[in-house]
This record gives structure tokens, sequence and C-alpha cells, in this order.
């Protein structure tokens, strides 16, 4: 007799976005006259710069000739492309080999992956509020027992509070954790940690051999020389810490799909050698996964010359003069708001407690703008709202505009 994965059960309802689109669903047919502006997901809206467009070209020129024909690829991704990944982190002083890469069709599907390699009983901590993959990905494993609605929070689960107090990023756990993911710049707070902060965890992994899951899917956001961009910049991290990155928010290959995961050699866990994860992490994308484009793969090494780069670049400029724009906006009506300088996102504290589905909702109400309420995030996103600076410029200075003029406080 099957049974289906009674994890899923756990889940709690309600998935954030599937929710934001009923309630604006509703709206829309009781209000057809109002135009919406979106600044929800954090989705890329602008096109593939010229670089990037003739890099996927070649890799379907390259098909359409026997001659350069390829298939299957090889197992951790197209060496080309992982020696200008490693290329990529050496230009930011990071000493990373080749086959420390694995290329993947995202940051998503790794981060939810990753934990299959460890133990099922490790116990998992994470930032709260965090993007809803990880706490996810961990309760369909079973490391998470019932869901509690009243507090928001799964039994078993680490919550490490993210607040204003504590400049959204928080305090080492009081107990022993296995698995920590950390996310820098942050989603949903915009936050950014500092080298001295990131030292601190990767001390505590090592001390208590626990193993710090990084994501670094907005590292290009950043634009303070001071802020470190991967984890690997933190002295002693290779032996405790793995990081995910992709090209989406970079290079906008949200729908196109170009993703990696570094598992340095030096990573190792409780009775394991150097380089026996690294070989895991092999082991389950060679059984679970049969590689990324190869079409998309000759396209992301586009993205690592000069020229992509600097067009790379430029797109990622133009959506922190959205978040400029956003931030100055909610500024001069008095809201606090924190992020938006070297991350994406904007991240409003909802005016006098509001709670924040209610200001999704008064918002939406009063000036047909929809973002994303910070409870979605986790217990510790109450009482905030995200605001995402992907969109097309006029539809960012309509909706800031609509803000200013509709928006009763
Ligand atoms: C957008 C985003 C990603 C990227 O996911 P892809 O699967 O590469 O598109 C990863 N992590 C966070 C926190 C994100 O916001």
């Amino acid at each position: 007799m099957a049974e289906i994965n009674s994890n899923y059960k756990k889940l709690a309802a309600g998935y954030l976005f599937p929710e934001i689109a009923r309630r604006t669903r509703e709206f829309q047919e009781k209000n057809p006259e109002m135009i919406l502006k979106k600044l929800g997901i954090g989705n890329t809206t602008e096109a593939l710069t010229p670089a990037v467009v003739s890099g996927l070209i070649k890799g379907v020129n390259n098909l359409a000739d026997p001659a350069t024909y390829s298939g299957y690829g090889d197992e951790q991704g197209n060496t080309n492309l992982r020696q200008a990944l490693s290329d990529y982190y050496s230009s930011k002083g990071i000493a990373l080999s080749r086959s420390d890469f694995f290329i993947s069709d995202g940051a998503k599907p790794d981060s939810s992956n990753i934990q299959s390699i460890f133990s099922s009983d490790s116990i998992v901590a994470v930032q709260d509020p965090a993007y809803p993959v990880y706490v996810d990905s961990n309760v369909i494993t079973g490391r998470a027992g019932n869901y509690s609605v009243e507090k928001g929070e799964y039994d078993g689960l680490v919550y490490m509070q993210c607040t204003e107090e504590n400049g959204f990023f928080p305090e080492l756990p009081k107990n022993k954790v296995d698995l920590i993911y950390l996310c820098s710049p942050n989603n949903p707070t915009g936050a950014v940690a500092t080298h001295e902060q990131l030292k601190k965890f990767v001390d505590y992994a090592k001390e208590n051999k626990a193993v710090i899951i990084f994501d670094a899917a907005y590292s290009e956001y950043i634009s303070d020389k001071d802020l470190p961009r991967s984890i690997f910049e933190i002295e002693g991290a290779k032996e405790c810490a793995l990081e995910i990155n992709s090209l989406s928010k970079f290079a906008g290959f949200t729908g196109v799909r170009l993703g990696w995961t570094v598992v340095p050699e030096e990573l190792v866990v409780e009775g394991t050698e150097p380089g026996e994860i690294r070989n895991l992490w092999n082991r389950r994308q060679s059984t679970f996964f049969n590689g990324a484009s190869n079409i998309v793969q000759e396209g992301a090494m586009t993205v690592f010359s000069e020229a992509g780069l600097k067009e790379s670049r430029e797109l990622v400029n133009f959506y922190m003069e959205n978040a400029k724009i956003i931030m100055n906006g909610v500024k001069d009506l008095g809201i606090t708001a924190y992020g938006g300088v070297n991350a994406p996102y904007v991240w409003i504290k909802t005016p006098e407690g509001t709670s924040s589905w209610d200001f999704f909702d008064k918002l939406l109400s009063e000036t047909g703008v929809i973002g994303t309420p910070g409870s979605g995030f986790g217990p510790g996103g109450e009482g905030f709202f995200r605001l995402s600076a992907f969109g097309h410029r006029e539809d960012i200075e309509a909706a800031m505009e609509s803000i200013k003029e509709n928006l009763k406080l």
C-alpha cells in the first residue's frame, strides 16, 4: 500500500506567494479599474544583456553542427565554466579549484537539495525571517516537528532572530546545532553580514562541527567595498561552509536557469575526510540530476567575460537605482525602512504595529501596490513588509507615486 510522505502534511498551509496571488485576484475582480503595481515577488524584469545573448546563441549553434554537438556534459558541469567560476572567485582573492564547483539549474534547487547529504537527525538553524526554502526542504525531509500556528514556527527547528536591534543579523545559537543557513545579502531584510559577524559563525561552526550553508544569491548587489561577498572570504570557512549562488539575480537568469554550489575539498564533518563531502554531493547530483542545459552553460560562460561582467553589473546598478527610488520614497513618508543599499529589497516596518498581512491589504486597496508580507518569511518577519526593486523603472516610479499620493498614514 503506497502512502505519501506525511511530512508534506506538516507544511504550513497557504504558502506565501499563492496567498498573495489569491488576495490580488480577489481585489482585482472587485476593482477592475485599479491598475496594479507589482513590487512583490523577487523576479527579474530586464532583458538579457548582449554578451549573454551571444553566448546562448553560440550554445545553440554548437548543437546545430555535428562537429561541435554535445550531449550529456561533464558530471559537475562544463569544465570551462567551472574554470571561469574559479577565476571569478580568484579575482575576489578566494582560491578554489574548479573541482570544488558544481553547476546546477539554480540556487533554489541546490539550497533545497543540499540538506539530503546530511544526517536526517541534524539540528537545523535558520535566520528568522528567511527565504522559505530552507525551512520547507527540511520539513519535507523530516527534520522538523509539527507547525504551531500560534508561534508560526515548526518544533525542532532553531530560529535565529533577526531584529531591528541586531541589525537583522542573528546572534549565535545558544544550543548546539548542526546545519546553519545564512543568506547575505539577505532576502527578505536586505541586511548584509560583516566580516566580524560571519567570522563568529565560522568559529562556532568549527567548534561545534556544524556546517554553514551560505546563500550568496545577491552577492553582486553589494557595493560597499568592506562587506564580504562570499563566506570563503572568512578565514577557516572552507573547513565548515559550502556556498550556493546563481546567475538569476546577477544576470537575469531567473527563467534561463543556472546556478552553482561550492563544496570545498577542505569541508569536513564528524567522521569524514577532506574531499568526502564533495564526493557525496557529486554522487547525489549524478544520481538525481543530469546537468544544466549546455546552451545555458555556454551563455553563463559569457557572463564571466569582461563584457559580460560589465553588462551584468550595469543590470545590477539598474535594479539598485530602483531600490534607491523606493527607499527615498518610503523615507519621505516617514516610514522606517531597512535594506535597499547593498540588496534589492527594502524592508519596511509597518506603521504603528499593523500586521504584515493587514498592511498588504491596506497598501493594495489604497495604492494598488503589491508587496510581500514579512510574516510570510517566518514569525520574525511579522510587523514588516518587503518591497522588491525588481521591475521596470516606470512601474517602480508609478508605484512610489501612488504610495505618496494615496497611502493613508
Ligand atoms: C532568488 C533567490 C535565489 C535564486 O534562486 P534560483 O533558483 O537561482 O533562481 C536563491 N536564494 C535566494 C535567497 C533568493 O532570493
